[in-house]
């Protein structure tokens, strides 16, 4: 089958990778969906020495299909051919403390990134583990599942984990399609939210999506507006999701005194002063990362019961001969969020 691998250095090949065949305890997965997710362009800009130092792999880690085969020892309870379904895209030993929370990203022995080093979801098929994959609601299209298994299922477990209610302002730094689909969930949840970004084209986007205010933070300090907009406060929650180093300090910034920040943008780096920023603000700070198959679970249902206009996100749709330029457009401009329909 053809799949898609990342050479490096904003590169992308269209690579014969053998057909998967399900081993035992494995599910082969007809992939109907495959999201585009911002961490996907860390491979595809990484050095080509560094991507040459590993086996190519199929990337893609927004997968959503259908059960197409079962392994040896999987039930048809386990995994019924034919069921619409979401992948959960880790693995990990099945027996540490982390994976019997779900967490098994952060399996501290086993924990595999499908997508990331092990092959993943662009591609027709993806062998994964039954506990892999989450039941995808009819409600639900193959595209929104794709969404929801990384950036939307993300946007929804940091504002879990902010604990987001109509009682708060919140903040939303980065309106890609983490924070588009952070905008959407908060304002379902009765948060007033105020978008930040640089880009008109995604502040629109964040509008169109319920965004009370919009920041336009290359017009001028995006702190100082968030306080104009707060009564001098500053907002009640806060997040981010960019992974910019002064993105990630304003967040902070803009948080008001007891207020709750949180980071789910990844890579790159920080500099807070933690009195004035933190301690004598009485700041709490969440690190989040991604969520576990019941979180998937409950942002599926979320979306649905609470009419979240998620398929609105979904705004460029490729086949996956079309990856190149795909990737090319998502690199370059990124709003709204690509995803990869396969017949
Ligand atoms: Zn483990
Ligand atoms: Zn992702």
């Amino acid at each position: 089958m053809k799949g898609v691998y990342f050479p490096g250095e904003r590169t992308l090949e269209l690579r014969d990778f053998p057909d998967p065949e399900p081993g035992p305890r494995e599910v082969l997965v007809a992939i109907k969906a495959s999201g585009m997710c911002g961490s996907d362009l860390s491979g595809y800009r990484a050095p080509k020495e560094v991507r040459a130092q590993r086996a190519p792999n199929v990337a893609g880690h927004e997968p959503c299909g259908v059960v197409g085969a079962r392994g040896a020892g999987v039930s048809e309870q386990e995994a019924p051919i034919g069921q619409r379904v979401m992948i959960y895209h880790y693995s990990g030993c099945e027996r540490c403390k982390m994976c019997m929370m779900g967490y098994y990203q952060m399996c501290p022995t086993e924990a595999k990134v499908y997508g990331g080093m092990y092959d993943g979801g662009h591609a027709p098929f993806m062998k994964v583990r039954p506990y892999m994959m989450v039941p995808l609601l009819d409600e639900l299209t193959f595209e929104e599942g794709a969404s929801i298994s990384c950036g939307t299922g993300t946007a929804y477990m940091a504002l879990k984990r902010l604990n987001v209610s109509g009682r708060d302002t919140l903040a939303i730094y980065g309106q890609g399609p983490v924070g588009l689909s952070g905008t959407m969930l908060a304002k379902a949840m009765g948060a007033r939210v105020i978008a930040v970004d640089v880009g008109q084209e995604r502040l629109q986007l964040a509008k169109e999506f319920g965004a009370d205010e919009l920041v336009d933070a290359s017009a001028g300090d995006p702190v100082q507006a968030i306080k104009d907009l707060t009564h001098g406060e500053g907002a009640e929650a806060t997040l981010d999701c960019t992974g910019n180093a002064t993105a990630r300090a304003n967040t902070v910034r803009s948080t008001q005194n007891w207020g709750r920040a949180c980071f789910v943008g990844e890579g790159g780096e920080v500099h807070l002063n933690p009195t004035p920023d933190i301690i004598h603000r009485q700041i709490t700070l969440y690190g989040s990362w991604t969520f576990n198959p019941q979180g998937q679970t409950e942002c599926a249902r979320f979306v649905v019961d609470r009419k979240v206009p998620l398929s609105k996100l979904l705004t460029h749709r490729f086949k996956l001969e079309e990856a190149e330029a795909a990737y090319k457009l998502f690199d370059t401009q990124t709003t709204g969020k690509g995803v990869f329909v396969f017949a």
